[in-house]
């Protein structure tokens, strides 16, 4: 009966109509690449983060290893973070030159736990990148207490928690470097890109530096390169995307957030207890609810496996996971990192698993994945 409904993916923008027309309207004005659509969507997200910098690149990645530049990390320096994330969060550690330590989660949170961060502070820790995993952030006060008492630079990878906030105060309005991504799945897109929420007035202008191939420009015909930059601006067709998508930003995280609400209700009280399966945290105030992600009764190897297929196969229903643990990747492990390292990141790494959750979505698809979820686990 369900298979006969059309499939339910765990994911999926919805763009509207005004902001395709204006994506024409960029590709027929004849300036394509970063222009004055590019200059307007970041003059709209400072004044969205409190009149704080920030500059857009063309992808939620960058803005990190950017950001690292900026603060001066490269060889030497340990940079703390959490193996439960995308990999880009520990890849850009790697890419300047910098060794990545992973702390573990708290299972509740299923963020960085910030006792195993102050734990593992050494002589060389330079940097912190905690992840807002499903848009929920984590304790920012202690964060910044902890940053500020060890003299650490912090590098919030917010990919996920556009709209998010702490305590009344909006993620990336406050803190260090805030980087955020508009790749497709996030709450707010753009196809690919991102942006970094940055300090001052110089930290700015060396962003610029760095998105573009160190170039500084001056008068009619000055120009000069004093530092190595990459390639990592956006353009204005992209631009025109993430101004669409900021229009619909507050409605977008409190439908997301009804949306939660209305699982937990469909799940109940007695969902975790009868199934041995673990809800999210039940937070309507801060996160955005980019993700909506359950933790799967442990019946050893290949239990996602064979509950995502169920869910596709026979409920139609889409499903993903979030994360496979990094430091267990290939690259990682060449690095020394093993299993056993980090216990409850490679538990929760193996057994979560992301249920639909996306703007377009209605309270009967909350219904209809919840009800195959229960079908599955409920014996
Ligand atoms: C999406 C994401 C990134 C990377 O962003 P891109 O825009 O794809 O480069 C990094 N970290 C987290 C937690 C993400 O979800």
């Amino acid at each position: 009966m369900s298979a006969a409904l059309p499939f339910l993916p765990f994911s999926k923008p919805t763009i509207d109509e005004a902001t395709i027309a204006a994506v024409g309207e960029v590709l027929r004005s004849g300036w394509l690449t970063s222009g004055p659509k590019v200059a307007a969507f970041e003059a709209q997200l400072s004044e969205y983060f409190g009149g704080r910098p920030v500059r857009t690149f063309n992808s939620g990645t960058c803005t990190m290893e950017i950001a690292l530049r900026i603060a001066g990390v490269g060889p030497g320096d340990e940079v703390i973070t959490t193996s439960i994330s995308w990999v880009a969060t520990a890849n850009v550690i790697i890419e300047v030159g910098a060794t990545p330590v992973f702390a573990d989660i708290d299972p509740v949170t299923r963020n960085i736990d910030l006792d195993k961060v102050e734990a593992a502070i050494t002589p060389r820790t330079k940097a912190i990148i905690p992840v807002f995993l499903s848009g929920l952030p984590v304790d920012m006060d202690r964060l910044y207490a902890i940053a500020k008492k060890h003299n650490l630079r912090v590098v919030e990878d917010a990919a996920q928690a556009f709209g998010s906030s702490w305590n009344g105060r909006r993620i990336g309005s406050f803190g260090d470097f805030v980087s955020f991504s508009f790749q497709a799945n996030k709450n707010l897109t753009t196809g690919e890109g991102g942006c970094l929420v940055l300090n001052n007035a110089d930290e700015a202008r060396l962003a610029e530096k760095y998105r573009l191939q160190g170039v500084s420009r001056s008068g009619v015909d000055g120009i000069d390169v004093d530092v190595l930059g990459g390639k990592y601006n956006m353009t204005d067709i992209t631009a025109a995307i993430g101004l669409g998508q900021f229009a619909h930003i507050e409605a977008v995280t409190a439908h997301r957030r009804a949306l939660a609400r209305h699982y937990f209700a469909q799940f109940g009280s007695e969902f975790e207890a009868r199934t041995g399966a673990q809800l999210p945290l039940a937070d309507f105030d801060n996160s955005n609810w980019h993700l909506f992600q359950i933790i799967l009764p442990d019946h050893g190897p290949g239990t996602r496996a064979a509950f995502m297929r169920r869910m596709a196969d026979e409920f139609n229903v889409g499903t993903g996971f979030h994360y496979a643990p990094i430091h267990l990747f290939t690259l990682y492990q060449e690095r020394g990192f093993t299993e056993g390292m980090l216990p409850v990141s490679e538990k929760i790494g193996r057994l979560t698993v992301t249920l639909p959750m996306f703007y377009a979505m209605t309270s009967a698809d909350v219904e209809r994945a919840a009800a195959a979820v229960k079908a599955i686990l409920t014996k």
